[in-house]
């Protein structure tokens, strides 16, 4: 997926701020940032939406959670506390159809989410 903007990302093709990377999965900062820490967990498969997962993406999924388990234990966020989203399709504000996990922290999360 040449046109994807995190398929970009994943090649190298645009830059990105890179706090984790391995074979299956890469964490760069939101560059537009709606916490003190936001990080954004790709797979590197090109997956539109969560609505494209089928079994076999299971243990691919379950990597995007212990990737930020490590990353908020990384940057010490782990304890204070931290929010994972994944939003499908535009009416839960997936702008970019690549499937990925915010990580937020740094602040009190609201909830309900707006
Ligand atoms: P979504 O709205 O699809 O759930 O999240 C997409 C996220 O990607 C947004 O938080 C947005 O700020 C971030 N984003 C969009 N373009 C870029 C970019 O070129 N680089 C980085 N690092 N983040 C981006
Ligand atoms: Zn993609």
């Amino acid at each position: 997926m040449e046109t994807c903007l995190f398929c970009r990302i994943a090649s190298g093709d645009v830059s990105a701020d890179i706090v984790y990377e391995d074979d299956a999965v890469l964490a760069f900062n939101d560059v537009n940032p709606k916490a003190p820490e936001h990080i954004l967990i790709i797979p590197r498969e090109h997956i539109a939406t969560l609505n494209d997962l089928d079994d076999a993406h299971a243990s691919l999924m379950g990597r995007l959670f212990l990737v930020a388990k490590h990353i908020a234990g990384q940057q010490g966020f782990d304890e204070p506390g931290y929010r994972t989203v994944v939003n499908c399709n535009p009416q839960a504000g997936q702008s970019v159809f690549h499937v990925h996990m915010h990580v937020l922290a740094g602040r009190l999360m609201g909830w309900p989410p707006g």
